[in-house]
C-alpha cells in the first residue's frame, strides 16, 4: 500500500510536506523544553524533518510511520545526511494498523502533523495517538483552520477542501481540544509566507515532472492542476486558511 503518486510528483522534494519553514519547525521544538533521550513517536512522518532535526538539535531518540515510501526513503536518506541514524528509525507503514498492533514501549511525545484524516478528524487523532503515550506525554497535532470562514462552499474547494464544514476556525479548533479533556500547552502556526514557501515548492516540481515525463498516464492530469494552482493559492489557499501545531497535554 502507498500514497496515490500525484503527492510525489508534487512533494518529491520537499523536506517539510507542509506550509511550516524549517524556521517554524525549530522553534517548535524549542519551545516544547525536549530533554535530550526524549522518544518521539511521529504517526505519517512524511520525509522526516521534524525527528532528524530534533534528533540533531535537542537530541532526541524518534520513530516514524509514513505510508509513502518514496518519503520513508528520503527520511531515512536525511538521517544518515545529518548524522541521527542511530537515534531516529523510519518505517513505511499505514498508522493506524501501526498503532493497533503496537506493544511497544510509551512515548513521551506522540505527533501527526498534517495527516489527521488517519484519525478521522483533529480529536480522533489525539485518541489514536494518547495510545502510545506515556502518562504526562505531550501530544502534538498539525492542523488547518480557516482564518475566515469561506464565503461559499466553491471558496472552500478552491482552498482544496471537499466542504467548508471540513475545517474549523482556530477559536473553534482551539476550543475542541479543550472539550475533548486536553489543554493546550503550546502552539506554532504558519504564516502566509510559510503557505507561499510550501504551494509554490509545488508548483516548480510538478512543472519540472512534466517536462521530464511527456506521455506518463498522469501526464494532462499534473498539466490541469498546474494550470490553476497559483491562481487557487492566491485566491483561496493564501486568504482563507491557516495551518498551525498544538501541543496538548491531558487535564
Ligand atoms: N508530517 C510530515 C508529513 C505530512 S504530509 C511533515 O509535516 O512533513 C502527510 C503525510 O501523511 C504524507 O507523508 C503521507 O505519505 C502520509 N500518510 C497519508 N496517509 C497515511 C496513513 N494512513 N498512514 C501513515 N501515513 C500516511
Amino acid at each position: 500500500m502507498d500514497i496515490p503518486e500525484q503527492f510525489v510528483i508534487r512533494e518529491r522534494d520537499h523536506r517539510i510536506h507542509d506550509p511550516f519553514g524549517p524556521e517554524k519547525l525549530a522553534r517548535l521544538g524549542e519551545v516544547l523544553g525536549l530533554a535530550p533521550g526524549a522518544r518521539i513517536i511521529d504517526l505519517a512522518s512524511g520525509s522526516g524533518e521534524m525527528l532528524c532535526t530534533w534528533a540533531r538539535d535537542h537530541r532526541i531518540q524518534g520513530v516514524g510511520v509514513d505510508l509513502s515510501s518514496s518519503f520513508t526513503d528520503s527520511a531515512i536518506a536525511r538521517s544518515i545526511e545529518l548524522g541521527v541514524s542511530d537515534a531516529v528509525s523510519f518505517e513505511h507503514g499505514e498508522a493506524v494498523a501501526y498503532v493497533d498492533t503496537y506493544k511497544g514501549e510509551r512515548y513521551d511525545v506522540a505527533s501527526c502533523l498534517g495527516a489527521t484524516w488517519i484519525g478521522d478528524g483533529p480529536l480522533g487523532t489525539v485518541d489514536l495517538l494518547d495510545m502510545l503515550l506515556k502518562p504526562g506525554g505531550l501530544v502534538l497535532v498539525g492542523e488547518p483552520f480557516w482564518r475566515e470562514t469561506p464565503p461559499s462552499e466553491e471558496a472552500a474547494r478552491g482552498a482544496h477542501a471537499t466542504s467548508i464544514d471540513d475545517f474549523a476556525t482556530l477559536p473553534e479548533l482551539v476550543r475542541s481540544f479543550g472539550e475533548h479533556g486536553w489543554d493546550v500547552v503550546q502552539m506554532v502556526l504558519a504564516d502566509p509566507d510559510d503557505w507561499d514557501h510550501y504551494a509554490a515548492a509545488q508548483w516548480l516540481s510538478t512543472r519540472r515532472w512534466l517536462d521530464e515525463n511527456p506521455g506518463h498516464e498522469l501526464w494532462q492530469e499534473m498539466r490541469d492542476e498546474l494550470d490553476h494552482a497559483a491562481y487557487q493559492h492566491v485566491a483561496f489557499t493564501r486568504p482563507l486558511l491557516g495551518w498551525g501545531v498544538f501541543a496538548l497535554m491531558r487535564r
